[in-house]
């Protein structure tokens, strides 16, 4: 059995433990005390030293506690020391979700179904199938409100809990962190002494997710930080478009719209160009004996080679051959009375070579798997077309 250190006293940043059983060749160590949390309840475990060797990993196995290092320890005593910044982080996060969960409930009735805290964005999922931009910023200005109000925070244990925001499933005795005036809950996690602590609470996105919503927040100082960088992405925003940052959005739309109307004209210009290349290369191309006009051309096969193949078999007696390298693959286009059925002929050879594709009797396309498969189908087609 591990004594859980933080249970009493979230502040303790250093302790001394004895070493009560190592696994692992000495790279799992259980300890009869500890300071260090382990991933539970949505917090995520601590980081630190034990004896000087650097902590990757804090589980808790029910009834005791296994310290995962990143070196084997040695000694029968060891001193710990937690991470503070990260520790303290979370618990700015931890208690300001108490008291998000707390204010979205006396709110709007919302209740809390689970949460999650981690380095980046944290979420709280609560069960509701949709929260309004205006919900979230009167969450935000009550949890606000009660910052201010320095209301101290504090452990109990008890037996019989009432009053408890959330029932828990748990029996006997419980651990009950309260907020003064705001909220109870049984929760074993890691929470600053005031709501003063917590400085700020901000939301984030919210997303429908099977009939619950998911809503992202941070606290304290990560909320600072989350607060300045938004402003600072604003600010480079507005510097690009060289306008103040509340007509961008307006602009950036405006300049999509533009994009879009631009891009077809693009579109539509380069189809003509292709259709006018195909044309004047039919007739620059000389018949053979028997009046076929024949084209092979190697390069990319995209939309414009298909429109210049297809303008060039707009014509009578043409075939066109497009040959990709990289992907291999063919397009061929026949004209009606070329006496070439276009998609049988491709179909036919590359089956031959391994590949595959089709088409109707103008236009068909294929890819082969490699380079000589690729020279395979082109001669049978030489041969063919
Ligand atoms: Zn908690």
């Amino acid at each position: 059995m591990t004594e859980r250190l933080y249970y009493s006293d979230c502040y303790l940043r250093e302790f001394d433990a004895r070493v009560t059983e190592t696994a692992d060749d000495g790279l799992r160590v259980y300890l009869d005390r500890t300071g260090f949390y382990p991933t539970s309840g949505g917090q995520p475990f601590d980081l630190g030293t034990l004896g000087g060797v650097p902590v990757t990993e804090i589980i808790d196995e029910e009834d005791r506690i296994a310290h995962v290092l990143a070196a084997p320890l040695i000694g029968e005593t060891v001193h710990g020391a937690i991470d503070w910044d990260r520790r303290y982080d979370l618990m700015q996060q931890h208690t300001g979700q108490h008291l998000l969960s707390a204010v979205l409930e006396e709110l709007f009735g919302f209740k809390t179904v689970s949460v999650h805290m981690g380095t980046g964005a944290n979420t709280v999922d609560i069960a509701t199938s949709s929260v309004t931009e205006a919900q979230l910023a009167t969450a935000e200005e009550r949890c606000f409100e009660i910052i201010g109000q320095t209301r101290p925070t504090a452990i109990t244990f008890e037996d019989a809990a009432a009053g408890l925001r959330k029932e828990s499933t748990r029996s006997g005795t419980l651990r009950i962190v309260s907020i003064e005036g705001v909220d109870r809950s049984a929760c074993g996690g890691t929470h600053v002494r005031s709501t003063s602590e917590i400085g700020l609470v901000l939301t984030g996105k919210s997303e429908k997710i099977r009939g619950i919503t998911r809503i992202e927040f941070v606290c304290g100082n990560r909320a600072l930080r989350r607060a300045r960088a938004d402003n600072q992405l604003l600010v480079s925003i507005a510097r690009t478009l060289s306008l103040p940052a509340e007509q961008a959005p307006e602009r950036i739309l405006a300049l999509t719209e533009q994009n879009k109307t631009l891009e077809k004209e693009r579109l539509r210009l380069a189809t003509e160009q292709a259709r006018r290349e195909g044309a004047e290369l039919y007739w620059k191309t000389v018949p053979d004996a028997n009046g076929l006009r024949r084209v092979i051309e190697r390069g990319t096969i995209d939309e414009g080679v298909r429109n210049k193949a297809q303008a060039f078999t707009a014509n009578e007696q043409a075939v066109f051959l497009a040959i990709s390298d990289d992907p291999p693959s063919l397009l061929l286009a026949a004209s009606q009375d070329s006496g070439v059925h276009a998609g049988n002929v491709l179909k036919a050879a590359l089956t031959e070579a391994g590949g595959r594709g089709g088409g109707n009797a103008t236009l068909a396309q294929g890819s082969v798997p490699d380079a000589a498969a690729l020279e395979k189908v082109v001669a049978l087609l030489e041969q063919r077309t």
